[in-house]
């Protein structure tokens, strides 16, 4: 499994980082976002350590896919798929990625602006 050392998100899959896991399993992890902008906050990460959506992910498709079948199941679990949530990849600068592994945000528990800010 790719890992970069001194990646937060690495730490963490790795056990290294107390995280409060909610879901894993052997290709992602799911926790809670420390500094949350809805009353659910959670971000799926890949183990491997993938940069961003830039990165050639052609021979990722099947963890890809993956990630979004994990995002469905964790919205049911927490009971926000029958109001809605909304699912988010922030890539480089101007969209927001301030750490550069790629993961999910899963957003809900209140209504959504869009278009966001
Ligand atoms: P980005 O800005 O890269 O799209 O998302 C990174 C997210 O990770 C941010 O929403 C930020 O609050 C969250 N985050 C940063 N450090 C930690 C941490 O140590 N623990 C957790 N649970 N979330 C973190
Ligand atoms: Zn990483």
């Amino acid at each position: 499994m790719r890992k970069m050392p001194g990646c937060i998100f690495c730490q963490m899959a790795a056990g290294k980082k107390p995280a409060g896991v909610l879901y894993e399993d052997d290709q992602c992890l799911v926790i809670r976002d420390i500094n949350p902008k809805a009353p659910v906050h959670l971000l799926v990460i890949p183990r491997k350590h993938i940069t961003s959506l830039n990165e050639d992910l052609e021979n990722d498709t099947a963890l890809l896919g993956h990630l979004m079948t994990v995002v469905g199941r964790v919205a049911r679990e927490q009971g926000i798929d029958g109001a809605g949530y909304r699912t988010v990849i922030n890539t480089n600068a101007e969209a927001g990625q301030t750490i550069f592994h790629l993961h999910i945000h899963i957003l809900g528990g209140r209504a959504l602006r869009w278009p966001p800010g």
